[in-house]
């Protein structure tokens, strides 16, 4: 869809921040692994010929406006990003060649990322847009999607794409890292606890006051590694032998603690679902430990986007005298536009469709809103009508 904008310079004009940029040249190779695994390979490389320019305002968002005539080539670009299909490889190299690549690529040579580590960034950007979306829910929070989401971000591997003599790194959340990195400097108390007569002792935790644990419970689970992985022995480290870490640290741990000791332990955590490995007991997702995951979440979000905020200059523009930002990467712009949406005022929702999956920005009051358009909200009704037949006819 082409938006032709009379007055082009006016676009500058408003726009928050630009970035120029160029198109991208983008092959795939296929590697075949072994029987039935295969692995995508994106090379990219950079058409200095062809340079693009992109110009972000609150109201159109991440825009591609033309350099021959000011005209909008593509309007809300995060929104295109974030509706491809995680199996639609072909998508993303055609947002590659119209947008360029997410980093600034060097010299003739072609950068090389694998479709894992792809669709990792990409996940992390979906993640964080629907994580915010969902702690700015106002009548119905989904709980059960913030502590998915808020995990998968926090525990996910760093992604690392080396350009150049640059390496480029997705969000490694310091906070966390760091506490887990100096938990085993930080001493083992146990012999100091003060236990009651049963040898069970008290920590004291921000979410419920307190917690208590077993003595003997607390030892085993240090100690043998075929019951707890070094993560998690970490994580307890800390829980038990670090009451005043600092406040967010603090209840990011708290956080993890509960959720694996009290709700269930896991093996592994997508941005899609929590792999736990027994029956998970819901009940122990109580008022208080959603409460802290909503502050956490929060927390998550600001160090996902401030992590990719990287590379931005203020500039003066002297042909209109006033301040403007620029970007130095496509990935910088696009978590920009994401640092500039305003969940107050607006949300970013998923269609509900779930043969869409489009995003979709609808007012913070309009919340009833499930689908981006009639026709996906006609056929949710005709698919719903259909399954009643159906199961009516059995
Ligand atoms: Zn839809």
């Amino acid at each position: 869809m082409k938006k032709s904008f009379e007055k082009s310079e006016n676009f500058y004009q408003e726009s928050l921040f630009t970035f120029s940029s160029y198109k991208s040249y983008c092959a795939i190779d296929t590697i075949n692994i072994e029987i039935g695994e295969v692995k995508k390979i994106f090379k990219v490389n950079s058409l200095t010929s062809e340079p693009i320019k992109f110009a972000f305002q609150p109201k159109d968002g991440l825009v591609r406006v033309s350099l021959k005539n000011g005209s909008v080539e593509e309007s809300n670009i995060l929104s295109s990003l974030l509706s491809i299909k995680d199996n639609n490889i072909e998508n993303y190299r055609k947002f590659f060649e119209k947008n360029g690549f997410f980093y600034p690529l060097k010299g003739d040579k072609y950068v090389e990322i694998d479709d894992n580590s792809l669709l990792l960034i990409v996940g992390r950007m979906k993640a964080t847009v629907e994580l915010m979306s969902q702690i700015s829910e106002v009548q119905r929070k989904n709980y059960d999607r913030i502590l998915t989401l808020t995990l998968a971000l926090l525990l996910k591997p760093q992604i690392e794409i080396k350009i150049g003599d640059h390496v480029y790194k997705t969000s490694k959340h310091e906070k966390l890292s760091n506490e887990l990195l100096i938990a085993s400097n930080i001493a083992d108390n146990s012999f100091n606890f003060k236990t009651d007569e049963n040898y069970v002792f008290t920590i004291k935790d921000s979410i419920y006051g307190y917690s208590k644990m077993h003595l003997d419970v607390y030892r085993n689970l240090k100690t043998d590694e075929l019951i707890l992985d070094n993560f998690w022995r970490k994580v307890l480290h800390s829980y038990v032998n670090h009451e005043d870490s600092d406040k967010d640290v603090r209840l990011m741990i708290e956080v993890l603690y509960h959720v694996y000791f009290n709700i269930g332990n896991f093996s592994s955590c997508s941005f899609e679902k929590i792999n736990f490995s027994e029956n998970p007991k819901w009940d122990n997702f109580d008022e208080p430990l959603k409460h802290a995951l909503l502050e956490v979440a929060k927390i998550v979000v600001a160090e996902e986007i401030n992590s990719s905020l990287t590379g931005i200059f203020p500039e003066y523009d002297s042909s209109i005298m006033e301040p403007r930002w620029r970007v130095d990467s496509l990935i910088s712009a696009l978590y920009f536009s994401i640092f500039y949406m305003k969940p107050n005022i607006e949300l970013t929702r998923i269609c509900a469709n779930p043969r869409c999956g489009n995003y979709f920005t609808i007012s913070r009051t309009s919340s009833k809103k499930k689908y981006c358009s009639p026709q996906c909200a006609n056929r949710a009704i005709q698919n719903r009508y259909r399954a009643n037949k159906k199961s009516a006819e059995k």
